[in-house]
């Protein structure tokens, strides 16, 4: 049986539209928290006449933890410096609250507290600095209509998993995908129509689909798969499993009016005797096969073919 594959290096589940808005309210939540930071600073060091704000991590009027426990839900959460971000706040909140509590006890306020406390602000900034890079970074791959991995990663993932395969002596495929008369469909049922249809037609790929799989935007109406440690038999199985989910779709437009979607397909090997280039053309000319022989099928490449 196949040995489990190495987690694709895109997220293709990543919905960037809900990472940016959390982005953007992480950025707000930020930007209260060194507010109420400098107003703790200058109450507890006595600048001005303030109150000393109580420094509770849980508390609803810490608008960081508000944040952090709604993003908590998100997609965010599954970013490596989420967790380290989350823990750092708490240390800066326990921190500011035992130097609260004595210089609420008239007791004096040390340099060594001042110092402890920029130290763990620094790490703090720091590490959400990196938490946004590692956002940035994943976004970068991904295509925002549909959340799957985006053309610029694609070739460099696919000489990877074609030396694996290779090395592995394991069969790899990749499947192309072309919706059939996407442009009809913008024209009969609008543009907006038409990205709730490519958006459905992600989604139903990515059901079909292995976790180990990975799928891209390949171009406008067009997607490609991955299917490591799969022999073309059961990718063409996968395809087909494709295909019909997509025939499948029964999506409408505002009013109700069906809009009927299919696909056609073109699945290859990724061997060592093609380089990816040439793979990707051979799927792309199986898949026009497909259009040429009446469309919503699957075209597996054969030797004699
Ligand atoms: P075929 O069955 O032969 O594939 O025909 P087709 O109409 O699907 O192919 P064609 O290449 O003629 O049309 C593709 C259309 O996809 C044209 C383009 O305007 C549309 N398109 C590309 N990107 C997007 C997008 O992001 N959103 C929408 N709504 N349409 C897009
Ligand atoms: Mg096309
Ligand atoms: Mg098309």
């Amino acid at each position: 049986m196949a040995e489990p594959t190495v987690a694709p290096n895109v997220s293709p589940r990543l919905d960037a539209e809900e990472v940016l808005a959390s982005l953007s309210r992480y950025q707000q939540a930020l930007s209260r928290h060194m507010d109420w930071l400098q107003g703790w600073y200058r109450a507890v060091l006595n600048w001005d006449n303030a109150s000393v704000a109580h420094p509770d991590a849980g508390a609803a009027s810490c608008h960081f933890h508000t944040w952090y426990h709604a993003a908590a839900e998100t997609k965010l959460a599954s970013f490596p410096g989420f967790a380290g971000l989350g823990a750092l706040h708490e240390e800066i909140h326990y921190k500011a609250e035992q130097v609260t509590a004595r210089a609420t006890a008239g007791q004096t306020v040390t340099t060594s507290d001042y110092e402890a406390m920029m130290s763990l602000v620094l790490n703090f900034s720091m590490a959400a600095q990196g938490l946004e890079r590692e956002v940035w970074k994943v976004l970068a791959t991904v295509d925002p209509l549909t959340g799957l991995g985006n053309r610029q990663t694609m070739a460099s993932y696919l000489v990877g998993e074609r030396d694996r395969a290779i090395r592995l002596k394991q069969s790899c495929c990749i499947g192309l995908a072309d919706i059939d008369h996407f442009k009809k469909i913008n024209d009969t049922f609008g543009h907006a129509q038409g990205d709730k249809v490519l958006r459905a037609v992600a989604e139903c790929l990515r059901n079909a689909v292995r976790p180990y799989d990975v799928l891209y935007r390949y171009g406008g109406e067009e997607f490609l798969v991955c299917l490591p440690a799969a022999n073309l038999e059961a990718g063409a199985q996968v395809l087909e499993r494709m295909r019909a989910g997509v025939a499948a779709l029964a999506l409408h437009d505002d009013k109700g009016v069906a809009i009927p979607v299919t696909a056609t397909f073109g699945l290859t090997g990724l061997t060592a005797d093609l380089s990816v280039e040439e793979a990707l053309e051979r799927a792309d000319m199986l898949l026009y096969d497909g259009k040429r022989n009446g469309r919503n099928q699957v075209v597996v490449h054969s030797d004699g073919g």
